[in-house]
This record gives structure tokens, sequence and C-alpha cells, in this order.
């Protein structure tokens, strides 16, 4: 039986061909943060959460060019 490899669809900057490094911009962001009070009076973070509210970018990480269109996809590409 052959072996087939999974074929993954890799985000490529059509610029300079960079697949590794990309960086978001996020205009404007609302950061809540839930924490919980200690008995020594120390914070420990229990959740958070940030909302996008301004324009997101997307860019290569090489050569900086905007790839804003293919940040759907990088979107649902974080685990
Ligand atoms: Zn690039």
């Amino acid at each position: 039986m052959a072996f087939h490899p999974k074929v993954i669809n890799l985000i490529k900057c059509p610029y300079c061909g960079n697949d590794k490094d990309f960086i978001e911009i996020i205009d404007d962001v609302v950061t809540t943060t839930h924490y919980v009070q200690n008995t020594d009076g120390s914070f420990t973070i229990e959740e958070k959460s940030s909302q996008a509210l301004g324009d997101v970018k997307f860019f290569c990480g090489d050569c900086e060019e905007d790839l804003t269109s293919f940040h759907q996809r990088f979107s649902e590409m974080i685990f």
C-alpha cells in the first residue's frame, strides 16, 4: 500500500516565499483579565480574553509585505 502524506497547505508569502515568520498587528484591543486575590494579597490570573475592535493586519515577517488577505486562514490555524 502506498503511503500518502497529508497535504498541508502552508501560507506562503507570494513576494519572498517566506512560510515561517508572520506578524499580526491589531489596532484597538480590549483586554479583559480576571484575577483571584490570594490570601497573601497576591493575585493570580484566572482568565484572560481580548477582543479586537480595530483593524487586524497581517504581514510577512521577512519582507513585511501586507498579507492581510491570508489572515482569515491564519486565524483558523492558531492552536
Ligand atoms: Zn515576504
